[in-house]
């Protein structure tokens, strides 16, 4: 049972998702590709692809926007903001039918990621107390020091499919509150929600140009990286075009933060309580269809945990709800795309040919939804090893590893053999391995019973190794000093008395 109202197909031709530059929405295009709605498997729209010049108008925008709102006050800049927020909470249900119609996940699953790029909204809320710098009083003869951080210019954004609302949350929120202009690039493979976001930001009193959208590919991607006046970039999406867009831009002289690809592992011990743990995998591992960064793809199971373990899980998984995400009682939607369908069944093919043990095959799985939807049910593989490619690589779909070690040191050295570092999990009771576990692993979000530790607001977001290139996590405090330059101060009034030249380097006697 549908409860969204669906675009007509038969759109297809008309619709097109455009640009939003200096406050107007630019539909023409060149260039276009196909939007589908998953859950049907049909063309719903088309979105306009943006060519070099088209990135350079929204950055002329951008940089126009600048000195204005950089001089606004923050507490100005905030008040916009809380208006923002406002709107995001009275919409909320629209925003979720678009991520649904064009992403596939459950409309719970879209309000979810909402209320976690609101919750950022809410953080960027608090610049003005975010800016304070700090004062030293009298360092030495009649001088202060003090500390200020200002915004870089025009900033960018690069965004993924799997949250097309919350990940520009993670980025344009702080960027604006701290006096930057922004150009976001949302994933063009689910453009929607970036315009009316845009909608919701000029509503809520923000001017032109100080928030663009420019959807495309790489061309527009390439033109942002290139630009001489974009300052920063921010990149979430896949491992190697993270690594691309940190060269490339840091190559142009740009402030870059680019968060890559994940293999996030789930530590079960012995003494965890396994029915918790069997629950989180299913969660973590097949919410979204496992295309979220913080999936859970890998449960190690440590000593005599794997048996019992993995019976849990195969008596929970066949009672999954695959279909339709606006569908009420659906668990997990279709994949993107039917192209992103055929990567992940090629995995399972892999797994099988390695010598995986395919103990649930999702490809049996039915589904509720439409026919020519991209559905795929959840998979369960069991003595996966680090050597086989479905370890190794991010799959990004419904399936789940079991890999079985002998020992809490072997689960260490195994997730921290691993050249990814986003999320990790360890399920235990005792207080000694946990606190070991948070200390040794080398991931950036560490969870302790907590199977999806994605970090509030108030703190940051990012992995370790090959999961993040760049200094800076992103939102939060480690979000204020990727959007801003630190400037030390220091000031000394005329009346203060003049000792003459000195030669030497100042130490303030
Ligand atoms: P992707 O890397 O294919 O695309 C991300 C963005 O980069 C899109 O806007 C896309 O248009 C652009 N892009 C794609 N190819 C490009 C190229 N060759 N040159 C320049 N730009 C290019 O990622 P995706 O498939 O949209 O999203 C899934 C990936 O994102 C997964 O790997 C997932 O782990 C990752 N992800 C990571 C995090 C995190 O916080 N670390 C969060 C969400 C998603």
């Amino acid at each position: 049972m549908s409860s969204v109202p669906r675009r007509d197909p038969d759109l297809s031709s008309a619709g097109v998702i455009g640009h939003v530059i200096g406050g107007r929405l630019d539909t023409t295009a060149s260039r276009t590709l196909p939007v589908y709605d998953p859950a049907i498997g049909q063309i719903t729209a088309r979105v306009a692809l943006a060519t070099p010049a088209d990135v350079d108008r929204a950055v002329k925008a951008a940089k126009a926007a600048f000195p204005a709102w950089s001089e606004s006050p923050p507490l100005n800049r905030a008040r916009i903001l809380f208006a923002f927020k406002q709107l995001l909470d009275e919409h909320r249900d629209e925003l979720a039918a678009i991520i649904t119609r064009e992403h596939g996940k459950t409309l719970d699953d879209a309000r979810g990621e909402l209320t976690r790029g609101i919750e950022v909204v809410e953080f960027a809320c608090g610049v003005p107390q975010l800016l304070k710098g700090q004062h030293s009083d009298n360092i030495g003869g009649g001088i202060d020091n003090f500390s200020l951080r200002q915004p870089l210019g025009v900033c960018a954004g690069v965004t993924p499919f799997n949250f097309p609302a919350m990940v520009p949350m993670w980025m344009f929120p702080l960027a604006i509150a701290c006096g930057n202009t922004f150009v976001l690039k949302p994933s063009e493979r689910d453009p929607g929600a970036s315009v009316r976001i845009a909608e919701l930001l000029a509503e809520a009193g923000l001017p032109d140009g100080v928030f663009n959208v420019v959807q495309g590919d790489r061309e527009a991607v390439d033109a942002l990286l290139d630009h001489p006046d974009i300052a920063a970039v921010s990149f979430v999406g896949s491992t190697p075009i993270a690594e691309y867009i940190h060269r490339r831009g840091t190559e142009n002289g740009k402030r870059v933060q680019a968060l890559g690809g994940a293999k996030n592992h789930l530590v079960v011990m012995p003494d965890a309580d396994l029915d918790q743990a069997a629950d989180a995998l299913v969660g973590a591992g097949y919410g979204s269809a496992g295309e979220r960064c913080m999936a859970i793809s890998v449960a190690v199971a440590v000593g005599a945990t794997a048996g019992p373990l993995v019976e849990k899980l195969k008596q929970r998984i066949p009672a999954l709800v695959v279909g339709d995400g606006s569908a009420l009682g659906t668990d997990i939607g279709p994949l993107i795309t039917a192209e992103h369908r055929e990567r992940v069944l090629g995995y399972i093919d892999d797994g099988i040919d390695a010598g995986a043990e395919l103990v649930i095959d999702g490809r049996e799985h039915e589904s509720s939804g439409h026919d020519s939807g991209f559905y795929l049910g959840p998979s369960l593989f069991d003595r996966v090893t680090a050597g086989m490619r479905i370890y190794r690589e991010e799959i990004f779909g419904p399936v789940l590893s079991v890999v079985r070690v002998d020992s809490f040191a072997d689960a260490v050295d195994l997730v921290n053999g691993h050249e990814l570092g986003n999320g990790v999990a360890c399920f235990t009771r005792d207080g000694g391995v946990a606190r070991e576990f948070a200390r040794r692993i080398e991931a950036g979000m560490v969870g302790i019973n907590v199977a999806i530790p994605v970090p509030m607001a108030f703190h940051s977001f990012g992995g370790w190794k090959r999961s993040l290139f760049g200094a800076h996590h992103i939102y939060g405090e480690e979000g204020v000093r990727f959007y801003t330059r630190y400037k030390s101060v220091m000031q000394r009034w005329p009346d203060a008395a003049s000792k003459g030249p000195e030669f030497t380097m100042p130490t303030h006697k």
